[in-house]
């Protein structure tokens, strides 16, 4: 078994006390984060800063573990999928949307999705296992080093593969490892984290020194239907998200996102819309109406945009910020609730063979 330990994966003070139990001073944790975070090496031998005896030791000690790409989906629209490989073979997909004036990465938080909303592919996969808080943070290092940002400013959104609050301690230390300033510095407030509203997590983020943005997946406006449409909803009711987004500690100017896929048929109506105005109301929010990506095995279909015109304007005329989001690459199947890999334990042992050895 692999005991080394991943240390693009600590975050600064504990890759420092790692350094100090090895006898080194502290400011070689400084110099060894920046390697590896700022300037995105992954490997001992490029610190050409540190002594080659030090360099040797950290080799011995720690792995410096970066995912690998296998595989880069270009869209029309300048959307950019890449498969990503990790140290056990597992594949997860990152995206990189371009748009003006902001660039965003959409990362993922586990390997398939436990929450199984009943629109969503990646929900199909099920759950393989959750990310290291390396693992997360390596795909902003390795979108940024392909794609030639490293010292670009950039947004992350939390909307890739899985439940960020259902792999709540690894997420968390890699929104610190990126935040660090002897890394990417990446601002908490260009971070956003979108959640089902696992609400035992929904809870301990509100007592957060550093935040990220929330954005949370409604989808429905009635206990029952959005039973259906998020599983989660049968544990952690919508009457009691709300609730808890109510208290949500919202800074001066800011506001809660409320994604709403919009499926044709089910949550459309101009009833919906209203009722939606009336569960939000006392919360600081804004809705986001994400008209559904459709896909095979999927069962819903996408409305018609002049019914999500309505829809939004009903909510705006109301008083709310809406939103439309756009969907970006689904020629290559990279947008919304379309990340899908093929490593997960219902395929079949022959097929995961193929793909060791390709
Ligand atoms: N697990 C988190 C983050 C992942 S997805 C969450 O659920 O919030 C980001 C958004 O895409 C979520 O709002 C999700 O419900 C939405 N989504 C999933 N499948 C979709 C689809 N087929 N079309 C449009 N949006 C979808």
């Amino acid at each position: 078994m692999n005991t080394r330990v991943d240390i693009a994966g600590l975050e600064l003070s504990a890759l420092e006390e790692a350094l100090a139990r090895l006898g080194h001073p502290r400011f070689h944790g400084r110099q060894v984060f920046q390697w590896i975070h700022k300037r995105g090496v992954t490997d001992f031998t490029q610190m050409s800063d540190l002594a080659r005896e030090l360099r040797t030791q950290l080799a011995e000690h720690f792995d410096i573990l970066t995912p690998q790409v296998i595989r880069k989906e270009r869209s029309v629209d300048g959307t950019t999928k890449l498969l990503l490989r990790l140290s056990d073979g597992r594949q997860i997909e990152s995206v990189f949307i371009p748009d003006t004036p902001s660039q965003t990465f959409c990362i993922s938080t586990q390997v398939g999705c436990a929450m199984r909303c009943a629109f969503c592919l990646t929900g199909k996969m099920g759950i393989d296992r959750n990310l290291t808080a390396g693992e997360i943070a390596g795909q902003v290092r390795v979108l940024a080093r392909e794609l030639d940002m490293l010292d670009t400013r950039f947004n992350i959104v939390l909307m890739g593969m899985g439940e960020p609050l259902h792999n709540y301690d690894a997420t968390m230390s890699a929104l610190r490892i990126l935040a660090d300033d002897h890394g990417l510095a990446v601002n908490p407030r260009r971070v956003t984290l979108s959640t089902v509203g696992v609400l035992p997590a929904l809870e301990k983020l509100a007592t957060e020194p550093v935040m990220p943005n929330l954005a949370i997946s409604l989808h429905s406006t009635t206990e029952d239907q959005r039973d259906m449409l998020v599983p989660i909803n049968r544990k952690y009711g919508l009457r009691e998200l709300l609730d808890a987004c109510r208290r949500f500690p919202v800074k001066r100017r800011e506001r809660i996102t409320f994604e709403y896929v919009m499926l044709k048929d089910v949550n459309d109506s101009p009833e919906d819309a209203r009722r939606l105005v009336r569960l939000l109301h006392g919360i600081r929010g804004k809705v986001n109406l994400l008209p559904l990506n459709e896909a095979a095995g999927i069962p819903f279909e996408r409305p018609s945009d002049a019914t999500v015109d309505r829809f939004a304007r009903i909510v705006s005329e109301h008083g709310l910020t809406v939103s439309v989001r756009k969907s970006r690459g689904r020629d290559i199947r990279a947008a919304c609730g379309q990340l899908i890999t093929e490593t997960t334990p219902a395929q079949s042992p022959g097929r995961r063979l193929a793909l060791m050895m390709d």
